[in-house]
């Protein structure tokens, strides 16, 4: 298993690091039937959730992590709604580091603490939001033996960007690329990874289309959001680290940034369940409403288009509980009884 260190060495600059891998990045990408027919074009999803611990946050980690070994820190510490803390914790316990992770007491799903327990991270619950458990560990950097494994560390960005170059190599160039943005991470690195791969392969660039969950969305609106609110955890952030960075990904690509309901994200979450079989946290979610809601704004008919679906359903197992609205049929074990119910 290469990872996605050596098989995008060109791209990921690690100077004279060693490599590592947990087997991130190659994750399907899939043709949505149901997408396609829906809004007449060419759908393609990102199924992110097939990375090592769930979620796309293990592309950027490694680099992280990669780097942190080279420089010989020895605790990684991050602010986390959740799976940022379940991938440098999986990261730590492969590598033998210490992880310590600074979480929103109360605000994080039970999957993704879940991990970090397993990995057997420092979790630390502070009584605040992720902004706040942000600012503090902006506070630790400082300190010789911590490694931020937050988005703020620019290799974060350098591994997230090879999901854009493993969309360019399996299906070629595209129109647009709609993804949810939470700190803005990602929608920052596919813009960075769409660019240097199109200068070197001379691929048209995407346009790019952000969606934030409409309690928590601060671009949108152009102010910070004090108390964000949605179901949508992975989201929920009202003070973006990597701002201005999505500002110039939408703006440079001509393309656009809007907000989407909790009910819209719920309706295709369950959508993208039980049309495309892929199980899905609700944030994933987001970046397919933004696709539905605004296709004639923007004309995706005809199109071909990647939604990026980031991390998987099994991190929240409250919010499936809750919404799936399926019925477990209670019935005595004999085959009379059990036919009823399949017939
Ligand atoms: C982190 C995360 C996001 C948001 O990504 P940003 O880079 O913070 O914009 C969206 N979905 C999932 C599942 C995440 O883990």
């Amino acid at each position: 298993m290469n990872g996605i260190i050596e098989n995008y060495k060109e791209f990921i600059d690690i100077g004279d690091a060693e490599p590592i891998s947990m087997g991130e990045g190659g994750t399907p990408l899939l043709r949505s039937e149901y997408l396609s027919r829906k809004i007449n074009a060419d759908i393609f999803i990102k199924v992110e959730g097939c990375n090592p611990s769930g979620s796309f946050k293990d592309r950027g980690m490694v680099v992280a992590v990669c780097m942190a070994l080279h420089n010989k820190k020895k605790v990684l510490v991050c602010a986390s709604t959740g799976n940022t803390s379940a991938s440098a914790s999986a990261y730590a316990a492969k590598f033998g580091l210490v992880s310590a992770i600074i979480v929103p007491n109360g605000n994080i799903a039970k999957g993704k603490l879940s991990q970090a327990m397993a990995f057997g991270a420092k979790i630390i619950a502070i009584d605040g939001s992720f902004d706040n458990a942000l600012d503090i560990v902006r506070k630790l950097e400082d300190y010789d033996e911590i490694e931020i494994v937050n988005s703020i560390n620019p290799y974060r960005i350098e591994g997230q960007k090879s999901a854009a170059f493993e969309i360019l190599d399996e299906i070629g160039e595209i129109d647009s690329l709609c993804i949810p943005v939470g700190n803005a991470g990602n929608i920052t690195a596919y813009w960075k990874g769409f660019n240097e791969y199109s200068k070197k392969f001379n691929y048209k660039l995407p346009k790019m289309y952000g969606f934030q969950a409409e309690g928590a969305s601060p671009i949108v609106k152009g102010e910070v959001v004090e108390n964000p609110e949605t179901i949508a955890t992975a989201i929920r952030i009202g003070n973006p680290a990597s701002w201005g960075k999505a500002k110039e990904a939408v703006t440079n690509s001509n393309g656009g940034i809007h907000s989407v309901s909790d009910e819209e994200i719920i309706d295709s979450y369950k959508n993208l369940a039980r049309k495309d079989g892929i199980f899905c946290e609700p944030a994933s979610a987001a970046g397919i409403v933004g696709l539905i809601k605004n296709t004639r704004k923007y004309n995706f008919s005809g199109q071909k288009i990647v939604c990026v679906v980031t991390g998987n359903g099994l991190k929240d197992p409250e919010t499936s509980e809750k919404h799936a609205n399926t019925k477990i049929f209670e019935v005595n074990s004999n085959i009379d009884d059990i036919l009823k119910v399949i017939r």
